[in-house]
């Protein structure tokens, strides 16, 4: 078969951007539409912009015919893309993106091409996702929690299986077919279009009876609990997702997602950063002066700390394994210890005493003091 190229049928340069192919699609098809040019061949001419315009529009096939040319869609060609013609692109959809929804009467396009005639309204879709926010005390980020949901969701309707009514009959205004002709004033005059049957909303059938339960809309809101392990480790953001436990889906297509989303309320002593935690404690002079076994907490329990003699102000001891579960892993994060050496404030008589006893003593002896007492004058 010898095709035009598909550049030449748009009249655009093989470096045309989208923008310019677009507006050479718009021009021809409605200047080659077989309802407004009667002409013979505009039918013929007008499939053939369509195409053209069904791989140039789309960045991954333009690229494809751009190297191999029509034999990239050639099923049995070299390209090896898989077969593709006409009548597998749904150019409907493709006319509401080159045109926006204000050309309404281009709705019957992929009969032109042979396309499928199945209607958006009857295809199988999925039912929505769901959000929902999960708040965690820090303990329970840490540890893990089960958690029970009670949730409003549209279910499929029990009483009608989803049909939405009961006593099915083929749709007395579509005639069963799901669509119905229609006539639309519009650019180019009065244009006959196809649009999906209002009475049916495309199903092409319609039930003598309505059911009750769910107005005829085949869904129910119906309350569903779900239980959910959160692991241990999360944090603020995490999202766990439920696959499946969602609202019902339409037409037949599968449940939508629940995702949860976490919020960890932060703990007023433990500092974390992702699965490290970092605390303060507080030591006397005396503790970080003559070292001393100190009890430090960690989420796992408390933990008796070795304070070495001559421990100065700030420094950062590391008690290992002590974070959090790393998420997905085995590993567990640290737990970092600031020691805040703590000026005692009142000082009873005895202390009083003590302290000025020690001053008598040279306190002096590290090298801070050498250092200053250079910079004396
Ligand atoms: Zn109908
Ligand atoms: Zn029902």
């Amino acid at each position: 078969m010898n095709k035009k190229d598909y550049y030449e049928v748009l009249g655009v340069d093989k470096n045309a951007s989208d923008e310019e192919i677009k507006r050479a699609f718009r021009k021809l098809a409605k200047q080659y539409h077989p309802d407004i040019n009667k002409e013979p061949g505009a039918e013929e001419k007008f499939k053939e912009i369509g195409e053209a315009y069904a791989v140039l529009s789309d960045p991954q096939k333009r690229s494809q015919y751009d190297q191999f040319g029509h034999a990239a869609f050639d099923g049995a060609g070299a390209g090896g893309f898989g077969g593709f013609d006409a009548g597998d692109i749904d150019l409907s959809e493709i006319l509401r993106a080159a045109f926006g929804d204000s050309f309404g009467g281009f709705g019957g396009f992929s009969d032109f091409f042979g396309g499928s005639s199945r209607t958006a309204s009857n295809r199988p879709r999925k039912g929505r996702d769901t959000l929902l926010r999960v708040d965690l005390t820090f303990s329970e980020a840490v540890f893990g929690a089960d958690k029970d949901f009670d949730l409003l969701l549209n279910e499929t309707c029990d009483k009608c299986q989803g049909k939405g009514g009961f006593d099915e009959d083929v749709c007395s205004y579509c005639h069963g077919k799901g669509t119905v002709i229609t006539e639309q004033r519009s650019l180019f005059g009065v244009i006959q279009s196809r649009s999906t049957c209002p009475k049916c909303q495309g199903r092409g059938k319609s039930y003598q009876k309505m059911c009750s339960a769910c107005s005829g809309t085949g869904q129910v809101k119906k309350k569903k609990t779900i239980s959910i392990h959160i692991p241990e480790g999360v944090d603020t953001g995490y999202q766990l997702r439920i696959s499946g436990k969602g609202e019902a889906g339409i037409n037949g297509g599968p449940n939508g997602d629940i995702y949860l989303e976490c919020h960890v309320k932060p703990s007023d002593f433990y500092e974390r950063d992702n699965e490290d935690l970092y605390v303060t404690i507080p030591l006397t002079f005396a503790e970080a002066a003559l070292g001393c076994k100190k009890e430090v907490p960690t989420v796992y329990g408390n933990v008796l700390m070795d304070i070495k003699a001559g421990t100065t102000n700030q420094t950062k001891f590391k008690l290992k394994g002590k974070g959090l579960k790393v998420l997905n892993s085995l590993r567990k994060g640290d737990q970092y210890v600031i020691v805040n050496v703590v000026t005692p404030g009142k000082l009873t008589r005895e202390q009083k005493k003590l302290f000025e006893e020690l001053a008598k003593t040279d306190l002096e002896t590290a090298s801070e003091f050498r250092e200053y007492k250079k910079h004396l004058s």
